[in-house]
């Protein structure tokens, strides 16, 4: 009986695939691989070496003139079920130029904003319509970066000095009593929710303090972010003032490292490079056969396989929530690398 309560609870992962427009550093500037059905649910991209169209359906395909408005009025339901106490996990997988970062942090503070600024933005505003009910949330942000299969907190010169712990500990992943996966001393950062505007400016701040402690780090280890995932996450806590009820739930916004294989490039013949692929093509492959075992419903899924499987667990087990946005660069050139990110998705629902 529990084990089919687990399996509809569980549901499919929604997968999502976006097509960037074409920008004026691509070496065409028309003539898409890919063409996306009107009904916006499936699309074609042709074959590199023969023409030769493949298909694929997806619970949405967005074209290249979707905004970033339209994008994240079909995700607004599932930062809702953060609130509703569900852990979730929207992931975002593509090679590096794809869109990855545009879709998650997008720019500025005006259209180009991407979902972490607007899934903020809705949690705030339904904070204050909660408040007519007597519930009160509390919301704190996280920001880590994993780099070959080690983590960094983003955050962590926001925090108050405690004497006897460095900044630069290394962070491990732990399972609390409850049973649930947490990064031990991961620094937490307040956002207001009382005030939307301060909340969204204390939003802004972090995102620069995570910016830099990201770019200084891969400067030091000559590695570029495209390099590593990072995983923003927002820790929510409700609690009505009348019957004492509280509710928790967690929305992790994941920008994986990009997908491309970097054996061509001739990346594999210096030494430390070839470690990073190898780190990166494991967690993004260990994800896969998680949401493959997941798809076939398999009595034992390998989350210990890598840091970010094992990090995120809770979303992608039991009744959490996942989903995932495949994005793609339009150009030819990338048709490769856009079928691999295309055949992935397929393993995941
Ligand atoms: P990734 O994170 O996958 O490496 P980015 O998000 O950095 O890729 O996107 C690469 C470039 O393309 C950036 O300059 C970004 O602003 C631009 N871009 C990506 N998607 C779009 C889009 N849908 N509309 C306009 N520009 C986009
Ligand atoms: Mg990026």
């Amino acid at each position: 009986q529990m084990h089919n309560r687990i399996q509809e609870l569980r549901g499919n992962i929604r997968v999502f695939v976006r097509t960037r427009p074409f920008l004026p550093g691509d070496q065409q500037t028309s003539d898409s691989s890919i063409e996306v059905s009107p009904d916006g649910e499936s699309l074609s991209i042709a074959d590199k070496r023969n023409g030769s169209p493949h298909d694929f359906r997806f619970d949405k395909v967005f074209p290249p003139s979707a905004g970033q408005d339209q994008v994240f009025s079909e995700v607004s339901d599932f930062v809702q079920s953060a609130l509703d106490g569900y852990n979730v996990c929207l992931f975002s997988y593509g090679q590096t130029g794809s869109g990855k970062t545009h879709t998650m942090q997008g720019s500025g503070n005006g259209a180009m904003r991407g979902i972490i600024p607007r899934a903020v933005e809705q949690i705030l505003d339904q904070a204050r319509t909660s408040r007519a009910q007597n519930w009160e949330f509390k919301m704190s942000a996280s920001f880590l970066e994993i780099y070959n299969e080690e983590l960094k907190d983003l955050l962590s010169s926001m925090k108050q000095k405690v004497s006897n712990q460095s900044n630069n500990a290394k962070l491990a992943i732990k399972r609390s009593k409850e049973g649930r996966s947490f990064v031990d001393g991961l620094t937490e950062v307040a956002i207001e929710t009382e005030d939307s505007d301060a909340g969204m400016r204390q939003l802004e701040a972090l995102m620069a303090v995570a910016a830099r402690a990201r770019s200084v780090a891969s400067t030091k280890m000559n590695a570029q972010s495209s390099r590593s995932h990072s995983v923003f996450m927002l820790h929510l806590r409700g609690y009505n003032k009348d019957n004492g009820a509280i509710m928790e739930g967690t929305l992790n916004l994941c920008d994986l490292a990009g997908s491309e294989r970097l054996d061509r490039s001739g990346a594999a013949t210096d030494a430390k490079r070839l470690r990073e692929t190898q780190a990166i093509n494991k967690s993004l492959s260990c994800l896969g056969d998680v949401f493959t075992a997941l798809s076939q419903r398999s009595s034992h899924i390998p989350y210990r396989n890598s840091k970010l499987t094992y990090l995120l667990q809770d979303c992608l087990s039991g009744d959490g929530k996942a989903m995932m946005f495949v994005n793609l660069s339009p150009t030819r050139l990338s048709s490769g690398e856009s079928l691999c990110s295309l055949r992935f998705a397929t393993r995941v629902n």
